[in-house]
């Protein structure tokens, strides 16, 4: 059996009770004066709803979470996003200027930041780039956590931008071997794109692991930030003290708890399957264009690309209209775009302008550019 992770909050919140909010007294009236809210709607808000303090974890949005990501309500908390969710733990578990947060860059920038704003010194582990794509390197993780004062090891599965997947025993066995030492928290905001199941129902046996879920990417809902911490419920109860008092705006909820009945899972379900089938057909058509050296193979809604002349291929895209996400300034990505899997006419156009980057005219020339450049690359700049 795994160790009681309440061992590895930060001591000084031990006894730390939180906010004694209005909505959570339970008391029972008719007349309710006790929390300062207007005696009358206001006209903008048609049906009333936002009138009263709403329940800190609305109870059908709660339980409609817990059914869909199959877990217990009590191993479930709901905040604003899983950045909220990334947020409360670095919070929660890390005393400023000792403990400190694992990440493995490139990874997605959110770890590093709350990292940052809590004080917490951070601990890089890069990832691999090998022939198969992007991998953690689970060794080098768990001899840095231990050297280390970590007290939390992020792992993004699938990842963002590189969009691999962690295997499943391999990180149980991270999780097992930093039992007692350190949470390992893996950000599932992609999984849904995946070829790979959820970690969520290990979260009973392995008490130190975490899993961060969203109604952001495949549920088409990154404006109303509902996201999920999934963990053992003696840290869920701990996150819970440390979350604003009120983290869930009643208009969110009730949109997320209608986007979780049946028919909008089953309109979820067909766009993840229409997302990936596309990611599919712009890997192939991709890799075929003369200005793109390398297309991962991806288990997100999301391609990286490395191109022979990355700036200019995101200046191409530009000028044709199309936004896409320049990650030349991350680790290991000097040369790569991160293009998000839109709609198949828009992943045409993606296609079209690449192509037009690749054009014979100047294509010789960008790739002799593009040759030296790699061979002069700092050979430390992956450690
Ligand atoms: C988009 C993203 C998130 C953010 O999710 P929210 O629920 O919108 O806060 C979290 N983790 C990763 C890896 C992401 O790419």
């Amino acid at each position: 059996m795994s160790r009681d992770p309440l061992e590895l909050l930060r001591e000084d919140l031990r006894g730390f009770a939180g906010y004694g909010s209005a909505r959570k007294e339970a008391l029972a009236g008719e007349v309710w004066l006790n929390a300062n809210e207007a005696p009358t709607a206001n006209m903008a808000d048609r049906d009333g709803a936002c009138r009263r303090y709403p329940d800190p974890q609305p109870a059908s949005l709660r339980s409609a979470l817990a059914r869909l990501y199959q877990v217990p309500e009590a191993q479930l908390l709901v905040g604003r996003g899983s950045d909220e969710g990334i947020d409360l733990l670095v919070r929660a578990f890390c005393a400023p200027g000792r403990d400190a947060v694992l990440t493995t860059p490139p990874v997605f920038g959110m770890y590093a930041v709350s990292a940052r704003l809590q004080g917490a010194p951070l601990v890089e582990v890069a990832l691999v780039d090998g022939e198969d794509g992007f991998a953690v390197d689970l060794e080098r993780i768990a001899a840095q956590a231990l050297a280390t004062r970590t007290k939390l090891v992020f792992l993004c599965s699938p990842g963002n931008p590189t969009s691999n997947l962690v295997d499943r025993d391999a990180l149980l066995a991270l999780a097992a071997r930093l039992d007692g030492r350190a949470l390992v928290v893996v950000d599932e905001a992609y999984i849904e794109f995946a070829d790979a199941a959820s970690l969520a129902a290990d979260v009973s046996a392995q008490r130190n692991l975490v899993v961060l879920r969203t109604l952001s990417k495949a549920h088409a809902l990154a404006a109303a930030r509902i996201g999920c911490v999934i963990a053992d419920e003696v840290v869920i109860e701990a996150l819970r003290r440390c979350q604003a008092p009120y983290p869930v705006p009643t208009p969110c909820a009730d949109l997320a708890i209608v986007a979780l009945q049946s028919p909008a899972l089953a309109q979820t379900r067909a766009r993840v399957a229409d997302v990936v089938r596309e990611r599919e057909r712009m890997l192939q058509a991709l890799t075929r264009l003369a200005g793109v050296r390398r297309v991962y193979p991806s288990q997100g809604n999301f391609l990286l690309v490395r191109c022979a002349d990355a700036e200019g291929a995101f200046h191409a895209l530009l000028s044709a209209g199309i936004v896409v996400r320049d990650q030349r300034a991350a680790p290991q990505l000097g040369d790569a775009l991160r293009i998000t899997i839109g709609a198949p006419e828009e992943n045409d156009r993606v296609i079209a302008a690449l192509d037009a980057v690749g054009a014979p005219h100047w294509r010789g020339r960008r790739r002799g550019e593009a040759r030296s450049r790699q061979s002069s690359a700092p050979a430390g700049e992956t450690a």
